[in-house]
């Protein structure tokens, strides 16, 4: 997403901030979000709420677990046939 379009969607959305419900980090639990927001990108980006659920710093460890996971079933069995 630009930069200027998430600015937008920012300014709309802030103020309802205060009365609309929480959201939670899923993996964590620290609240980071609300849930008209997420709601509202998920539809905007397509993408199923429950991956949207998820702080910056959460998001950060997914994907890089992610990467591992893909790297170690692409490579790993190579890399211990060769040792
Ligand atoms: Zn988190």
């Amino acid at each position: 997403m630009k930069d200027k379009e998430y600015k937008s969607l920012k300014e709309n959305y802030s103020y309802v901030v205060a009365e609309d419900e929480v959201v939670r980090c899923r993996r964590c639990g620290k609240p980071f979000d609300n849930k008209k927001k997420i709601m509202r990108v998920s539809s905007l980006l397509n993408i199923p709420t429950e991956e949207l659920e998820y702080c910056n710093e959460c998001k950060q460890t997914i994907t890089a677990e992610k990467i591992l996971k893909n790297w170690k079933e692409r490579f790993g069995e190579i890399r211990r046939s060769k040792i």
